[in-house]
């Protein structure tokens, strides 16, 4: 049966409400400037939105205008606007975009065929230029828009640009504009190239799935094991618009643990607090905006406990406990040892507090520890070891805590399966390291030594963004 487009989009555009703005319809909106549009059009092709955005950001900085652009040699602009995707090419388009100009009287033009005759412009940035920055009617037919026309057999084509063509004849053309906006955000967020998330996908009773394989989901009821995530969201509120929300519900996990919410329960909205199928728990910091945990537990713990009972360190809203009856499961955010280490001394003693605290829950029963350790243990886990000595996260004080806590009978789980370097779980937002994979393992997952045989999988979900740190994943069956 035929789809309703109208209908789709329209529901399309309420799963996408909370998404980020791809960025080139971001610069058009803040700037209204096809030259913007265009640069930023270019830079775009193969390259991450938030690539994208910051390599933007630099070059217009420099070349704010068609005439500063001129002034840039192709080697000034490839520092500017590196690690776009093929930044070499895009950066001799780019210097060689002001002459191409010339002949059109140093303005950009404002249809698909003049567009095309410019440098580095194939047919999809001239649409988007002509839509994004014109408002003119155009259909910008990325990837997205092509594959997710197909899936629902509105069209049914071979390439993107008989989509294109195809689009034209049928879709109206109030729908050309908002189109590719629309079904990039929903690409990249639900309807996925692989493995899309029909599970969570309001068009699922309506939608044909031509030669999609959803994701397979073993939900945690048929599950014979328990997943456990934990995160440090770097601030829930912040992470909330990255679509942490959404992300939450994806793991379809047991526990989730979070790190560094920076909030208080009566700061975030309702969507946060009650998230469907979860029990929340929070303890936060006594100061406004700092540290902060949350746990979010799909079967209620018997009991949930605040801090180590140590009044020095229970102000920080720094460790929530959840028991069950066959384990406890604890989630720390480890101070950090600040710049010039000043709170070394404060992080050694909670560690050590934390240590007692943790010896004496696993008399009890299992103990599955996650969170932000704010250590990276061993020189494998970081990718400068020499030149951290001597800061914070890898002093020899800090890691000869990390030796004592393991020798003393807890499995860092991960460990257990990898034993391959470059695999980080926190990268600095500044100079690019996380594209450049110049992180540090600081999130972990630790059992004591009697749980050993009930891990299951440890992993690290690199893939997943909205903060500085990436979660971790512990499966694991609890000893009975
Ligand atoms: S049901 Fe699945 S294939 Fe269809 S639109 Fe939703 S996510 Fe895509």
């Amino acid at each position: 049966m035929a789809i309703d487009i109208r209908q789709f989009l329209t529901t399309v555009k309420k799963e996408v409400k909370n998404k980020p703005v791809p960025v080139v319809d971001l610069i058009a909106v803040q700037t209204e400037d096809p030259y913007r549009v265009l640069v930023a059009t270019i830079l775009s092709a193969r390259t991450k939105d938030e690539t994208t955005a910051k390599a933007a950001e630099r070059l217009f900085k420099h070349a704010p205008d068609l005439s500063s652009l001129a002034e840039l040699s192709p080697e000034r602009l490839e520092k500017l606007i590196y690690p776009v995707g093929f930044f070499r090419n895009k950066a001799k388009y780019l210097a060689d975009l002001p002459g191409a100009l010339r002949k059109c009287n140093n303005i950009i033009p404002d249809t698909v065929e003049e567009l095309v005759k410019l440098p580095g412009v194939g047919r999809k940035t001239a649409n988007l230029v002509v839509a994004a920055a014109f408002k003119k009617p155009a259909i910008c037919v990325d990837t997205h828009v092509h594959r997710i026309t197909n899936i629902w057999e509105y069209v049914d084509t071979a390439t993107p640009l008989q989509t294109e063509m195809a689009l034209r004849k049928k879709l109206p053309q109030d729908l050309w504009i908002p189109i590719n906006s629309l079904l990039v955000a929903f690409g990249q967020s639900i309807c996925k190239p692989i493995s899309p998330l029909c599970h969570l996908c309001q068009l699922e009773p309506l939608c044909p799935q031509k030669d999609v394989s959803p994701r397979k989901i073993a939900s945690s009821k048929n599950r014979n094991h328990l997943t456990f995530i934990s995160w440090n969201v770097n601030g829930i509120r912040a992470a909330e618009k990255k679509g942490l929300v959404d992300i939450l519900q994806e793991f379809d996990a047991d526990i989730i643990g979070l790190q560094e919410t920076k909030a208080h329960p009566d700061q975030l909205s309702e969507n946060l607090k009650n998230i469907k199928g979860y029990h929340v728990y929070w303890n936060s910091a006594e100061k406004k905006g700092y540290s902060g945990v949350a746990l979010y537990c799909r079967e209620k713990p018997l009991r949930v406990t605040n801090g180590i009972d140590v009044d020095e360190f229970d102000h920080e809203g720094r460790v929530i406990t959840a028991e069950y009856e066959n384990f406890f499961f604890v989630n720390i955010y480890f101070p950090n040892s600040g710049q010039k280490l000043k709170r070394l001394d404060f992080k050694l003693g909670f560690n050590k507090a934390l240590h007692r605290y943790l010896d004496n829950l696993k008399k009890e029963k299992s103990v599955v520890i996650c969170g932000d350790y704010n250590v990276a243990h061993k020189e494998i886990d970081l990718k400068n070891p020499k030149s951290n000595e001597k800061n914070a996260g890898f002093t020899i004080e800090e890691r000869q805590w990390m030796d004592s806590f393991i020798d003393s009978g807890y499995i860092d789980t991960f460990r257990m399966f990898h034993q391959e370097p470059e695999q980080y779980s926190w990268w600095s937002y500044r100079f690019n390291a996380r594209s450049k994979n110049i992180g540090w393992r600081i999130d972990y997952f630790c059992v004591d030594e009697k749980s050993r045989n009930g891990v299951i999988a440890a992993e690290i979900l690199q893939h997943i963004m909205g903060s500085d740190h990436c979660p971790v994943q512990l499966d694991f069956r609890p000893l009975t």
